[in-house]
C-alpha cells in the first residue's frame, strides 16, 4: 500500500543548491530503499495497468529511475527521451527555454510510431517544460502522450498546470 509518509521521509531537502535561493528535493534515499523503490513503483504499475498505455517514456535522467522498473513491471517498451548529443541514431530535437537560457531533449526517430500511446516519466515537475519538450517529440511522431507522471510536483511553479493546457493530465506521488 502506498504510504505518503514513508515516501516524504525518503525525499531530501538540500537548501541552497544548485544555487542560492532554491531548494532541491533529493530522492537518492528513496532510491536506496528497496521498500520505498518497490512502493511508488507498484502504486504508478496499479495507476497505469489498465489505461492502453502501449509505451512507457523516460526522461532524461532521473526519469530513467521511474520509467525503467515501471516499463519492466508493466511489460512494456521504454522509450528513452536524452540531453543533445547522447543518442546515436536518427534523432529529432525540441528545445525549450529555462529560467536561464534554454535546454533541449531528443527521441530517437524509430522509437514511435502513429497511434503509439505514451505515459510519460520523471522524477519532479517544476515548470513543466521538460515534460511539455517530450510530449511534442511524441507527438511529432505521432504519438500520443497519454498521461505525465513524477514522484514530485511543485505546483507553485505551474507545471502541472502548463500541461494540463497543453492537453496532457499529470499525476505525481506527492507535490512540495
Ligand atoms: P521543469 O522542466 O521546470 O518542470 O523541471 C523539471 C526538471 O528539472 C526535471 O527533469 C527534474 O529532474 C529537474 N529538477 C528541477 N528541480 C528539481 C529538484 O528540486 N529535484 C530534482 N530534480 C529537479
Amino acid at each position: 500500500v502506498f504510504d505518503q509518509q514513508l515516501l516524504h521521509s525518503l525525499i531530501r531537502a538540500i537548501p541552497n543548491w544548485p544555487e542560492p535561493g532554491v531548494t532541491f528535493r533529493d530522492i537518492t534515499p528513496l532510491f536506496q530503499s528497496p521498500k520505498g523503490t518497490e512502493m511508488i513503483i507498484n502504486t504508478l504499475a496499479e495507476r497505469y495497468r489498465e489505461r492502453d498505455i502501449t509505451h512507457i517514456g523516460a526522461l532524461d535522467a532521473r526519469g530513467f529511475l521511474v520509467g525503467s522498473p515501471l516499463a519492466c513491471k508493466l511489460g512494456l517498451p521504454l522509450v528513452i527521451f536524452r540531453k543533445p548529443g547522447k543518442l546515436p541514431y536518427d534523432v529529432i530535437r525540441e528545445e525549450y527555454a529555462l529560467e536561464y537560457g534554454s535546454a533541449a531533449l531528443e527521441v530517437h526517430t524509430d522509437a514511435l510510431k502513429k497511434g503509439d500511446r505514451l505515459l510519460l516519466a520523471d522524477d519532479l515537475i517544476a515548470t513543466g517544460g521538460t515534460l511539455c519538450a517530450a510530449a511534442k517529440l511524441c507527438r511529432r511522431l505521432g504519438a500520443e502522450p497519454v498521461e505525465a507522471t513524477a514522484i514530485i510536483d511543485l505546483p507553485a511553479l505551474g507545471g502541472s498546470k502548463r500541461l494540463d493546457s497543453e492537453g496532457i493530465p499529470s499525476f505525481s506521488l506527492c507535490s512540495y
